[in-house]
């Protein structure tokens, strides 16, 4: 194993700002093999993304966390995907239902720490124990949706979860994105046309005005301090010296030091 940095990754990341999604989705299955996932929750781009991954035949598991908590809608979602585009969607669970959680721990949702704490078991720990199965996970995070996101770069690591992150949506702008869907007709979570910007737990997820920033939905009970659950690392800032540990084999066909990958 070699240390590999974030750092190791901006001359990658200039040249793929001119890639499109499906050339990145290309090159990811092309370097990493059987050891790639995307990870979608059900909202309108992880669906453009499972849309992509079926049409061009890339044969991957997709994750999907079932908090115990989603709206009927996402996991009808979860089921239309899978039987439309012949996906392995493998879902995740946490370890205890809500109802446990409840009983240990109280009404967690409900304050600020609170909610960090009923992310981690629901969201990021059920993701935290497929580590050491995929070196690359495949997200769906555009810098369109602004805050966090703005500046989000394709490619990331991961050091909870000992891998690379690419989102190759990055550069979909929303007109970019409603025109795919439109063209493709592509199954998207029917809560997006019920108000609803972005998606999460039914407890924590609400829809939209037309004024308001997309992400005002979420947690909305909270106010501004807590908007992003944690589960997509570059949410939550990090640097150039973020590290993980991967075989210096795969390093080397990554940076394109050993083999011709060129797309
Ligand atoms: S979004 Fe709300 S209910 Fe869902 S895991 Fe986070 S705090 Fe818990």
């Amino acid at each position: 194993m070699a240390r590999f940095t974030q750092a190791d990754l901006v001359e990658l990341n200039k040249a793929f700002e001119d890639r499109s999604p499906a050339d990145l989705l290309r090159w990811t299955k092309d370097i990493f093999g059987k050891r790639v996932a995307a990870l979608t929750a059900m909202q309108k781009a992880g669906s453009v993304i499972c849309h992509m991954i079926s049409s061009m035949k890339i044969n991957m598991n997709v994750l999907f966390v079932d908090t115990g908590v989603n709206f009927p809608e996402t996991l009808e979602t979860q089921h239309r995907l899978a039987q439309a585009y012949g996906l392995k969607i493998m879902t995740l669970h946490p370890e205890k239902t809500m109802e446990q959680q409840t009983r240990e721990y109280g009404v967690l949702y409900l304050t600020p720490e609170g909610q960090k704490h009923c992310c981690e078991m629901r969201k990021t720990e059920p993701l935290l124990a497929t580590r050491g199965d995929y070196d690359c996970l495949i997200g769906s995070l555009r810098r369109a949706e602004g805050g966090a996101r703005g500046g989000c770069p394709i490619l990331s690591v991961d050091p909870s979860m000992n891998c690379v992150r690419i989102n190759p949506l990055a550069n979909f702008s929303d007109e970019h994105m409603e025109n795919y869907i439109a063209e493709h007709s592509v199954i998207i979570n029917p809560l997006h046309s019920q108000g609803f910007s972005t998606i999460s737990c039914n407890r924590c997820t609400t829809p939209v005005l037309p004024n308001e920033p997309k992400r005002a939905g979420r947690w909305r009970h909270l106010g501004p301090w807590s908007v992003y659950c944690g589960i997509n690392p570059t949410d939550l800032g990090g640097g150039t010296s973020l590290a993980i540990d991967l075989p210096q084999e795969l390093i080397d066909r990554l940076l394109g030091r050993t083999t011709d990958f060129s797309i």
